[in-house]
C-alpha cells in the first residue's frame, strides 16, 4: 500500500511531468490538497507530507489545502492555527458559502476562492472592512455551464470579477473553475482555456484593484494535466491523495 507521503509524491510528479510537457516551470504550478471530509489528523500527516516534499525541492512556500465545508473548515481549524499563524499553511474555501456562514468562515480562512456572486462579496467585503482585514479571494467561474456546479457564467464574470476588486476589504487573487464532467478532454480543455481567457481579460482592463488576479485554480485528481496544459497555477487534488470519498 502505497502512504500519503507516496500519494502526494505522485501527485506533485504528475504536477511537474505536465508543466514540462507544456514547457512550463513546475514550480509556476502549485497542489493543493482538497481535505473535505478527511478527518484533523489525516490532514495534518498530508501536510507534514506536502512540507517535506516541498522542502526537498528547494521550495519553502506555504502548503496549500482547501475545504469545501465551512462546519468542516471550523471543526479542523484548531489544528491547523499553529501552521497557518507561523504562514506555513494556507487553507482556501473552495465550496458554496452561504451568507450566513461568513462571520464562522472569517477567522479560518487565507483565500475565499468560491466568490461567485456580487451580493456575497459584498457581504464579506463589509465584515473585513469592519475587522480592519484584507481577504484574498478568487471568483468562481462555471466553465461548463453545468446546472449542478456553482459559479458565475463566463459572460458575466469579467464584470463580477471588477466589481469584486474594487471592494474594500477584498484583494482579488485569480479564478476558480471545476472542470466539466465529461471524458471528451477537448471540451475539459476549452472550459480550462475559458477561465484564463476571462483571467487575461480582467488583467487587461487595467481596473482598479485586478493587478494581481493571476492565480488560475482549476483542475482536479482526473484532470489536471489539462488543466495544466491551460495555464493552472493552483491544481486542487482529492481522490488521487486521500482515495474515494465515501458517497455523501
Ligand atoms: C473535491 C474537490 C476537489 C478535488 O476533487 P478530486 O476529484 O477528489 O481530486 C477539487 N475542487 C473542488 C471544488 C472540490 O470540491
Amino acid at each position: 500500500m502505497p502512504t500519503l507521503h507516496d500519494r502526494v509524491l505522485a501527485a506533485r510528479t504528475r504536477i511537474d511531468d505536465a508543466a514540462r510537457t507544456a514547457g512550463r516551470d513546475p514550480s509556476e504550478v502549485r497542489l493543493l490538497l482538497a481535505t473535505k471530509t478527511q478527518d484533523a489528523g489525516t490532514v495534518l500527516e498530508a501536510v507534514l507530507a506536502a512540507t517535506e516534499i516541498a522542502a526537498d525541492r528547494g521550495d519553502d512556500g506555504a502548503v496549500l489545502i482547501g475545504e469545501n465545508r465551512v462546519q468542516e473548515l471550523v471543526a479542523k481549524a484548531p489544528d491547523l492555527a499553529d501552521l497557518v499563524a507561523a504562514g506555513r499553511l494556507e487553507v482556501h474555501m473552495i465550496g458554496n458559502l452561504q451568507r450566513n456562514k461568513i462571520n464562522q468562515m472569517l477567522p479560518t480562512v487565507t483565500v475565499l476562492a468560491s466568490i461567485d456572486r456580487l451580493p456575497l462579496a459584498e457581504a464579506v467585503a463589509q465584515r473585513c472592512t469592519r475587522a480592519g482585514r484584507v481577504l484574498d479571494v478568487m471568483v468562481q467561474v462555471n466553465v461548463s455551464a453545468e446546472s449542478s456546479k456553482s459559479g458565475a457564467a463566463p459572460s458575466d464574470a469579467t464584470a463580477l470579477a471588477t466589481a469584486v476588486a474594487a471592494l474594500d476589504g477584498l484583494h482579488l487573487t485569480g479564478f476558480m473553475t471545476v472542470g466539466a464532467n465529461t471524458s471528451d478532454e477537448a471540451e475539459v480543455r476549452a472550459g480550462f482555456a475559458r477561465l484564463r481567457e476571462v483571467r487575461d481579460e480582467v488583467l487587461a482592463s487595467g481596473a482598479p484593484g485586478t493587478r494581481d488576479a493571476r492565480e488560475l485554480s482549476m483542475g482536479m485528481s482526473t484532470d489536471l494535466e489539462l488543466a495544466v496544459a491551460e495555464g493552472a497555477t493552483t491544481v486542487r487534488v482529492g481522490t488521487a491523495v486521500f482515495g474515494e470519498r465515501p458517497a455523501a
